[in-house]
């Protein structure tokens, strides 16, 4: 049976824990080759190639490839390497997946400049600056190509003391949107993920507390927050051939937390 990645090669962003870490496994189990990206802490990176290479052979190697490479994706230079290493260990990319995020909380008013700044460079130049080297790979040889963004309910979802993050996440939509229009008749799709609230190491506020979690919990629609797994499952449906007529979509993978929870119980007609 033909994998639903199989054979594709793919570049994934802050892949050493959390959401893309899962995503790294979850494609080498649909057959892609992957190339695991991490800013700092390559033990880490190194344990999830472990995983990747576990999943490999669970599916039957068959040739199939995983390396590391560390960069900063805020960093033009760092990532212009990044991509000339994959290449030149792959030969081809065929998937970008721009997974790396950070977020900082403050009150508005009491956001330092610099911390604003370094969550933007982080969610919106990184993804672009990776999105520039992918898609002037795709435009120079035949095939196409795929970018995928990790974006948030915070895309659309107003998200008070975290300032910087949901501003980031809304700038992501308006690039995610703004590059599938410019290439879509190049054979290039772009989309993103919005996951709601994910059990991942960006959440360790409340992942570990029981009453915390429980709040959080609360709140969703679906009664509880996600696995990593749940997500990846989303970006393997976009990023394979399964998707090839859908370009500049955010799909929400949010356990109902877009629909207006307070809208559950009808208060605002006194029923
Ligand atoms: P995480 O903290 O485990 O993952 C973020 C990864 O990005 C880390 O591996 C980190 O090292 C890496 N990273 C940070 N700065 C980097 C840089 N400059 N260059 C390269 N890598 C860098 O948390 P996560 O939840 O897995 O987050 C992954 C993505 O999912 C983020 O974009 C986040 O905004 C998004 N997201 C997470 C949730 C959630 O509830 N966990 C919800 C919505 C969206």
């Amino acid at each position: 049976m033909k994998l639903r990645l199989d054979g594709k090669n793919v570049l994934i962003t802050g892949a050493s824990s959390g959401i893309g870490q899962a995503i790294a496994v979850r494609f080498a189990e649909d057959g892609a080759n992957v190339a695991i990206n991490y800013r700092s802490g390559a033990e880490q990176a190194d344990a999830t190639r472990a995983r990747v290479r576990a999943a490999h052979a669970a599916v039957g190697n068959g040739g199939r490839r995983s390396m590391i490479v560390q960069a900063d994706v805020s960093d033009p230079q760092q990532v212009q390497a990044m991509f000339a290493r994959v290449l030149e260990e792959f030969g081809r990319l065929d998937v970008l997946v721009n997974n790396a995020g950070i977020q900082k909380v403050a009150a508005s008013h009491e956001i330092d400049p610099a911390d604003f700044d370094r969550v933007l460079n982080v969610n919106v130049r990184g993804p672009f600056l990776c999105a520039q080297e992918a898609i002037r790979h795709f435009l120079s040889r035949p095939g196409g190509g795929v970018i995928l963004n990790n974006s948030s309910v915070h895309e659309t979802i107003p998200k008070p003391k975290y300032l910087p993050y949901s501003v980031s996440k809304g700038g992501l939509e308006n690039l995610t949107r703004t590059l599938a229009l410019e290439y879509a008749g190049r054979g290039i799709r772009v989309n993103a993920v919005g996951p709601g609230a994910v059990v991942t190491p960006i959440n360790r506020a409340w992942i570990d507390n029981p009453q915390a979690r429980a709040e959080v919990e609360s709140h969703i629609p679906m009664g509880r927050a996600a696995c990593p797994e749940e997500i990846a499952s989303v970006f393997a449906f976009l990023a394979s051939d399964d998707a090839s007529y859908i370009t500049g979509q955010t799909i929400y993978a949010c356990g109902g937390l877009t629909l207006y929870p307070e809208f559950r119980v009808a208060w605002s007609s006194g029923e």
